[in-house]
């Protein structure tokens, strides 16, 4: 089997070892609009096998709907939105504030600004 030093293969060899476990997928959501991978290892090649075959499983499942993650971004929770201040919270916080402390918002001081980990898609 050849030696795959890719370095997201790397962690799933020190996962699979430091966690005695000698079959590892894994199923990632990315911070650009929802993308997802998904990574195997296995420790024998019989085991790399498997492991790939449960993956691709995992990845055709997802492709086709039939797993659909509510992929909500981490910058905005989803609504493609955050406020226009240092904390960038997402608007949806802003939203479910009570009428009496929206303030900011009602002076214009406070707007909601296209989020910047997602560009806005939701
Ligand atoms: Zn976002």
């Amino acid at each position: 089997m050849a030696w795959n030093n890719d370095p997201e293969i790397r962690h799933l060899r020190e996962y699979s070892k430091l966690f005695d476990a000698p079959v590892v997928v894994v199923f990632a959501i990315k911070r650009d609009g929802g993308k997802f991978s998904v990574s195997s290892y296995g420790e024998t090649q019989q085991l790399c096998q498997v492991a790939s075959d449960i993956g691709d499983q995992i990845h055709r499942l997802v492709t086709n709907g039939t797993i659909a993650p509510n992929i909500a971004c981490p910058g905005c929770h989803g609504c493609g939105q955050v406020a226009n201040t240092d904390e960038g919270e997402p608007w949806t916080v802003w939203e479910g504030l009570p009428e009496d402390a929206k303030a900011g918002v009602y002076l214009g001081v406070v707007k909601p600004v296209p989020c910047p980990e997602c560009g806005g898609k939701k």
